[in-house]
């Protein structure tokens, strides 16, 4: 079945979006400026269009979302199927419906080890607001209502909500609204371009990983519920940890009885070539997060995967969680992530993902290192960044500023065709999991076109 293409008034909706509509994260005076968002109409495979007559390549997959692509009739057909027979119930008090039932026990079953059971929620902020207040709660029925620290990670991105900007490291984001929240500790990213530049890889995770455990030390050991931390840091940059971190920071959390909680929210549903990140690294978090590639985007759902001996404790002495949404195991929603799913088993997009086309889009990235602005470039599975540097072989930016020239790169990229991120000096993509060979070398040869456009442009900007 084709989709008819609808016509939009591309100059009506600009009106109205600034007129009436708050876009998240969003400059107001440059949307002004700009005479209104960018508006897309619409979008299939791992292609995107705006009203204005432009094909973008997603190198995005939304916002680090649509693993199986756009256009995916089945999961059109899940959710109308789904709203037909029971569109909505909820999960409180002793109740759920089939669907979450039925999807708690696949993202068990994907999960593995002491990772049993799953509570959901609509957002990724949301399963990490859980996190948070589980944690805590299991600490308090274990007879250790002091343990409430959390430590995180600089950069670390958890959410926009209160907990979850908190739990996040982004300095910018914590001065709107007074946070963090008391009871949340930021420690050194293990960002090797820009904290362990020329640095013996060994020595930088070594040094990232003690950085951690000084904070157990100085707030208490006693005191501390969970560590928590993306597998691989998303928004701040994809910053892929150096071997050996994530394993030694599991034995820590081991070595002072602390939870062990990642945020799979990104690196979930296989964008490392796993089906959760923490499996490429090979530990047992004790929570997991995950939202996004759940239902590729299609409708909004988290869920946060829980360890046995935490439900344990809840059923042995917890009493009412008393926690949990409106839309908390919403049946469309989990109708739809289960079919997503099966679209992604029965495509074999995980092992696709680590065996081909993961591999092949490193190897792609690093053919950009013989471009002057090209510091680095760093991937794993289908997730990846490219530093933007003024002098190579140095980490120096230009203006000696980060974040100057990253947005004008991003900007051509997307004039080009590319929809990518700028995240300081780097630009980003995490592609959908379906793109093919022939589509990753577009995405390269964009990125390539695009550098050496912003060069001139770059190195014409005068130190202030
Ligand atoms: N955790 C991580 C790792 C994320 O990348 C995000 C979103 N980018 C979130 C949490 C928050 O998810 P949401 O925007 O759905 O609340």
């Amino acid at each position: 079945m084709t989709v008819p293409i609808r016509n939009h008034d591309i100059a009506e909706l600009k009106r109205l979006d600034l007129a009436h509509h708050l876009p998240a994260q969003t400059d107001y005076k440059l949307q002004q400026t700009l005479g209104g968002s960018r508006i897309i109409t619409r979008a299939d495979g791992v292609y995107i269009h705006d009203g204005e007559g432009h094909q973008i390549l997603d190198g995005m997959a939304g916002l680090w979302c649509v693993n199986v692509g756009y256009g995916r009739q089945e999961l059109a057909q899940a959710a109308y199927d789904q709203m037909l027979e029971l569109p909505y119930y909820n999960t409180f008090f002793k109740t759920a419906s089939p669907p979450p039932i039925r999807l708690a026990a696949k993202i068990a079953e994907k999960m593995g080890g002491h990772l049993t059971h799953v509570f959901f929620n609509s957002s990724g902020s949301e399963a990490n607001d859980t996190v948070f207040r589980l944690a805590r709660h299991y600490w308090k029925l274990k007879g250790q209502p002091q343990r409430t620290v959390f430590i995180s990670r600089w950069n670390a991105y958890h959410g926009s909500t209160v907990a979850g900007v908190s739990l996040g490291g982004m300095k910018y984001m914590h001065e709107q609204g007074d946070l963090p929240i008391p009871g949340v500790e930021h420690v050194m990213q293990p960002y090797s371009f820009n904290e362990g530049f020329g640095e013996d890889p060994a020595a930088f995770c070594a040094r990232a990983v003690k950085a951690i455990e000084d904070r157990i030390v100085a707030v208490g050991p006693e005191n501390v519920a969970a560590f928590i931390g993306e597998p691989v840091q998303g928004a701040g940059g994809v910053i892929i940890p150096p071997d050996g971190y994530w394993p030694a920071v599991e034995a820590l959390c081991r070595k002072y009885g602390i939870l062990l909680v990642c945020d799979e929210v990104i690196c979930g549903y296989g964008r490392l070539g796993q089906w959760f990140g923490h499996q490429h690294y090979g530990i047992k978090p004790d929570m997991i997060a995950m939202a996004k590639g759940l239902s590729s985007g299609y409708l909004p759902i988290s869920a946060v995967g829980v360890a046995d001996f935490i439900v344990d404790e809840l059923k042995d002495k917890g009493g009412d969680f008393v926690h949990g949404f409106t839309y908390s195991g919403h049946p469309t929603c989990c109708a739809v992530a289960l079919k997503n799913i099966e679209i992604m088993e029965r495509e074999g997009l995980v092992e696709r993902t680590r065996q081909d086309t993961g591999p092949y889009l490193a190897k792609a990235l690093a053919t950009l290192n013989d471009l002057p602005l090209v510091g680095e470039t760093r991937s794993l599975g289908l997730i990846g960044a490219v530093e933007i540097v003024r002098e190579k072989g140095t980490n120096l930016r230009f203006l000696d500023k980060e974040g100057e020239a990253g947005p004008v790169v991003r900007d051509i990229c997307i004039r080009n065709g590319l929809m990518v991120r700028a995240i300081r000096d780097s630009l980003v993509c995490c592609p959908p999991l379906i793109i093919t060979h022939a589509e990753i070398d577009a995405l390269v040869a964009i990125l390539r076109k695009s550098l050496i456009e912003a060069e001139p442009v770059l190195r014409a900007l005068k130190p202030e």
